[in-house]
């Protein structure tokens, strides 16, 4: 009598821990509630973004590398690369979501690798995500379109024609410094390019360089620079969200 009692107590355990296990409550999160964001439609930006330029009159965003007035041309709400300088946004931002258009020019015949449709975005001021003319124009891989200049090349190649408008979705994360100036966390990057998926959270080895390997140096929250390397890049419809 007794073992059977036992039996069918432990039988009725079990079938407790069961039910308890299937309960579909016990994995709903109810712990921070989504922040609700209206998002853009027709290439408007979503409602929490700031936006760095929609309209000609949003050149005032941006300031040149001496604090002054950014002096690149403006023109039926683009912003066009002129020989003035690079340009740096007013405000300072650190892990973010960037939406940027732009075009390489037409009629540069005559040019080909790095001179072709060459201008980029920095983030921080440091980080480049390459701008180039790579629909016909071949140079190192980790330098064409859509690059993390000179450490990752694009996964694969989703360039237009010059002429056509192209965008970056990237998703840039900050790097991060102990207060006795190591890092303690990498930058990252991932990059639409088109819709098309080019970097996948490439883990960046430091500022971008030229010549030499890369490095990290301690900073904080930084401007977007937008290169001006001597081709006429038009840009337009720019904004970002904070992380
Ligand atoms: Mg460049």
């Amino acid at each position: 009598m007794l073992k059977h009692l036992y039996l069918a107590s432990v039988v009725i355990l079990l079938l407790q821990m069961t039910v308890q296990a299937q309960d579909p409550k016990q994995t709903e999160d109810w712990s921070h509630k989504p922040v609700k964001v209206e998002p853009g439609r027709r290439r408007h930006p979503p409602s929490d973004a700031i936006v760095l330029f929609r309209t000609s009159k949003d050149i005032r965003n941006w300031k040149n590398r001496n604090d002054g007035p950014a002096q690149w041309k403006t023109f039926c709400n683009q912003m066009i690369v002129n020989g003035t300088g690079d340009i740096h946004s007013k405000e300072v931002f650190g892990d973010c979501q960037l939406h940027i258009e732009f075009k390489t020019p037409r009629g540069e015949a005559g040019k080909s690798g790095q001179g072709k449709g060459n201008s980029g975005i920095y983030f921080q001021q440091r980080y480049e995500v390459q701008v180039l003319d790579s629909y016909k124009n071949e140079t190192y891989f980790n330098g064409q379109a859509g690059a993390i200049y000179k450490q990752s090349a694009p996964l694969v190649n989703a360039s237009l024609k010059p002429g056509k408008w192209q965008r970056y979705d990237i998703i840039f994360r900050a790097p991060k410094f102990t207060p006795d100036g190591s890092l303690s966390h990498p930058a990252y990057l991932t990059v639409f390019h088109n819709g098309v998926l080019i970097q996948d959270h490439f883990e960046l080895k430091g500022s971008t360089t030229y010549a030499g390997y890369p490095r990290y140096e301690v900073h904080g929250d930084a401007p977007l620079k937008l290169q001006d390397h001597g081709n006429r890049v038009h840009y337009r419809n720019i904004w970002i969200r904070k992380l």
